[in-house]
């Protein structure tokens, strides 16, 4: 991993596309309102990753700590008290959440619902004055994007997306090398993340719960890593279904999906996202070589090549350096880190609904706006 200034003075040259490279909050002087020197972070919904890696992060950050959870699993409720030592003040459930405005051990709410809740928790949250982190994909609809964004700003909260790979090490090193064109101009992105799905019942299949099927839950990844590989927004996207194999668990959400997008200097990305297919790989293609990761997207431990040679980096955990870093960034600036934004899933929103408007009506749909 860059040495930590090395690190900042990078993540501050990200570009975030639509032409804006923006300044990053390392470098805007805003005075800090919390005397803390740990904040006090709440999950929302204690499911899979709630339990086995947020709460595991949280045991081990040095600037936040559990301070309490809201759930509506009352047997979950008394499972976490006890583990965590967490107060009985300090525990919600979905129709007491609004209460948390008056707590103050709670400073971040962190939402870790099924997709198409997200929208209302975090508007509640910001009504509540709460900051708040929110899961991927932040929402199911552009609109519901806009709305989370207008509200977090209109309240004076942050939004932040837990976009853990930002903060991975492998990962910053595909931002270092196709952004600052180490290997060369960009030419071509291979981008696949896709799984074997299990339990046929999961909200992950219902589209009401989850927006869509792997594009909005993993194929999201590749969005964004064609993004961060290249520092460019795509221009255009074209995009097909896959063929629908197993007719029990595909009734409302894509078995699997392709996708074409040409982003800026005629650079191409191929993407494929699938819950059938154990897949996870990123391939750029260069003017002056290549780099790649395989597996790329998952809790790792993350491994790559590049055609200098191996890619020997430190291998960490993806949920602890991430809320170490948004929170890092809190304290310090007042801010969450502006390449992890609300406006930041704002802009992968757009992308997905455009792959899925393009896979709809087999057109090729314009993203450039
Ligand atoms: P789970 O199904 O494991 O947990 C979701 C939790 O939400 C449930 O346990 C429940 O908690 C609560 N919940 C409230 N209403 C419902 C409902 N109608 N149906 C199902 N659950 C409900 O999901 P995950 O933890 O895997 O995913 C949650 C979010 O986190 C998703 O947005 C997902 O995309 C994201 N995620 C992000 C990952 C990453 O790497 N960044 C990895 C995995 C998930 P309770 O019983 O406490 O009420």
């Amino acid at each position: 991993m860059p040495a930590n200034h090395t690190r900042r003075a990078f993540l501050q040259t990200i570009s975030l596309g639509l032409g804006t490279t923006l300044a990053f909050p390392s470098i805007i002087h805003a005075k800090p309102s919390f005397q803390k020197k740990k904040l006090g972070i709440a999950l929302v919904g204690l499911g899979s990753y709630a339990k086995n890696q947020l709460a595991v992060a949280l045991a081990q950050t040095d600037n936040c700590y559990l301070a309490g959870i809201v759930t509506g699993t009352p047997a979950k409720a008394e499972e976490w008290k006890r583990k965590y030592n967490i107060p009985e003040k300090n525990i919600y459930n979905y129709q007491s959440f609004d209460q948390i405005a008056d707590n103050k051990d709670i400073d971040i709410v962190y939402i870790v619902l099924p997709n198409s809740m997200h929208h209302e928790f975090v508007l509640r949250a910001a009504k509540a004055g709460k900051h708040v982190m929110c899961e991927k994909p932040m929402s199911v609809s552009v609109k519901e994007a806009e709305e989370m964004v207008a509200a977090c700003k209109k309240a004076g909260v942050q939004l932040g997306i837990g976009y853990r790979l930002h903060f991975e090490p492998f990962t910053q090193e595909v931002m270092r090398l196709g952004q600052k064109k180490i290997l060369g101009d960009v030419r071509f992105v291979q981008t696949n993340f896709g799984f074997s799905i299990g339990d046929p019942t999961q909200w992950r299949l219902k589209k009401e719960l989850a927006g869509g099927g792997p594009l909005m839950d993993v194929g999201i990844y590749c969005v964004q890593a064609s993004r961060y590989a290249t520092g460019k927004e795509p221009l255009w996207v074209t995009a097909q279904l896959g063929p629908i194999t197993d007719k029990q668990r595909f009734t409302t959400v894509e078995e699997s999906i392709s996708w074409q997008m040409e982003f800026p200097d005629g650079i191409m990305v191929n993407g494929f996202s699938s819950y059938k297919s154990n897949i996870e790989q990123l391939y750029v293609s260069a003017t002056n070589g290549w780099f790649q990761l395989g597996p790329a997207y998952g809790y790792g431990p993350l491994k790559g090549r590049t055609s200098q040679g191996e890619l020997n980096l430190p291998v960490v955990h993806h949920q602890t350096v991430m809320l170490n870093g948004i929170c890092k960034e809190f304290l310090e600036n007042n801010k969450f880190p502006a390449h992890t934004s609300g406006e930041e899933g704002l802009r992968d929103m757009k992308i997905l609904m455009g792959i899925y408007e393009a896979a709809r009506t087999g057109k090729k749909i314009s993203l450039a706006s």
